[in-house]
């Protein structure tokens, strides 16, 4: 047996339909897998001919172009992943041991993971019940504290959580009073947009993902962005070992292998080319869920900000207990046995055990939304067979 040929997955049989007398098997329904363009092969293939298959060379100019084009910044770096690419901002932000970093608690540890990995301080700030993102309002209070203090945070990071920007004018504006730069998490953000314009524009560095369950994909991979040619010139740099100009191998600083490799990048560039189906798929499938569910007492869909329109990455919502005579584990359970795969929305980073002794401001917002959130299979790939599934999952538990 070649072991290069991964041995293929079991064929999966169809909900309806197929051989007659054969047992219909329905397949599983994940939370957010991936949605495939249908031309990845062939631009796979293109990419294989033309031998520039390394982190370098035309695919990967033409990838950077089109997330440029995509999320409405002039300058992008494509790196390994979001995660890179966060670390690279970080570097470029020049995050030193002791320095503070501000972020919103309520998201997935990445945001802040590479900062903690040089020595920075996280700080957690509430999230804003009407957008579940990084509370503007009390980041303008914490910060003339911090004035105060005389201990400003190095850096203030937004978060575009679930597919819906966070509110960058109000948050540049209180942070550039203090001259903090502000770097966007736009790692669930692609697509979404504020005011008009796409999430993540107006921070001075933004960050996206091309991971396996984010909107669009390259199998694995990410982005850094900027208006500011010189800061993605020093990540570009950063992000291949930080080779100083000579013949020989010469560093004034040590780097990180983070590009992207060009065979993933023809995968991103055709996977970005769809974004504006897959966001229109998103949110047709949270429409749907937010209709077939309305009438049951204490569910609640995630709102969307007033000021912008967001993608639905994940279609969450929320369990009152005392409304809905059910939780939200009750729930995610059932869901299980109907073999539907669901998810607790983030865990608090304040609650995590890493950052137990981390500062925060606030958290109850943060902390109400992780007690009764749960994300539902959201991908843009999901028949309506497979949404009705889900729905009728959820309502008949609610019946018994
Ligand atoms: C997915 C994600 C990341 C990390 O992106 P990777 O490409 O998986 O490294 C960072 N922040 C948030 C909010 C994410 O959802």
């Amino acid at each position: 047996m070649n072991i290069l040929v991964p041995p293929r997955p079991p064929p999966v049989a169809p909900i309806t339909g197929g051989v007659p007398g054969a047992t219909a098997v329905a397949r599983r329904i994940h939370l957010s897998p991936p949605h495939l363009a249908g031309d990845e092969f062939e631009r796979l293939r293109a990419v294989l001919d033309s031998g520039w298959i390394a982190p370098a060379g035309p695919m990967i100019a033409a990838f950077e172009d089109t997330v440029a084009e995509a999320a409405g910044f002039p300058h992008v770096l494509a790196t390994a992943s979001g995660t890179a690419a966060l670390h690279l901002a970080y570097r470029v932000l020049d995050i030193a041991p002791g320095d503070e970093v501000w972020a919103p608690g309520f998201t997935f540890v990445a945001t802040v993971a590479p900062a903690v990995q040089m020595g920075a301080v996280p700080r957690f700030l509430d999230v804003c019940p009407k957008s579940w993102t990084l509370d503007a309002g009390l980041l303008r209070q914490e910060l003339r504290a911090a004035a105060r203090r005389g201990r400003l945070p190095r850096a203030v990071v937004a978060v575009d959580i679930y597919g819906q920007a966070s509110d960058l004018d109000a948050i540049v504006a209180a942070c550039a009073r203090y001259d903090v730069p502000v770097l966007s998490d736009s790692a669930e953000g692609l697509g979404a947009t504020l005011r008009g314009r796409p999430a993540g524009t107006g921070a001075r560095l933004g960050v996206f993902s091309f991971n396996g369950n984010k909107i669009v994909t390259a199998g694995g991979g990410g982005a850094l962005a900027s208006d500011d040619p010189v800061l993605v010139a020093r990540a570009r740099h950063l992000a291949a070992h930080a080779k100083d100009p000579a013949a020989h191998y010469q560093h004034s600083t040590t780097g990180h292998a983070y590009g992207l490799s060009s065979v993933l990048a023809a995968v991103g560039l055709a996977q970005v080319a769809v974004l504006a189906d897959r966001v229109a798929a998103r949110r047709a499938i949270f429409q749907r869920y937010a209709e077939a569910l309305a009438d049951l007492p204490g569910l609640t869909p995630m709102p969307e900000a007033p000021w912008g329109r967001a993608t639905r990455w994940l279609s969450a919502i929320l369990v009152d207990p005392a409304r809905a005579g059910t939780t939200r584990d009750a729930i995610r359970t059932a869901l299980e046995d109907a073999d539907v795969e669901s998810r607790p929305v983030w865990k608090p980073l304040p609650d995590q055990p890493v950052f137990r002794d981390a500062p925060s401001a606030g958290g109850a917002v943060a902390r109400g939304l992780f007690a009764q959130g749960l994300c539902l299979p959201s991908g843009s790939g999901m028949t309506t067979a497979e949404q009705d599934r889900v729905i009728a999952a959820i309502r008949a538990f609610w019946r018994g």
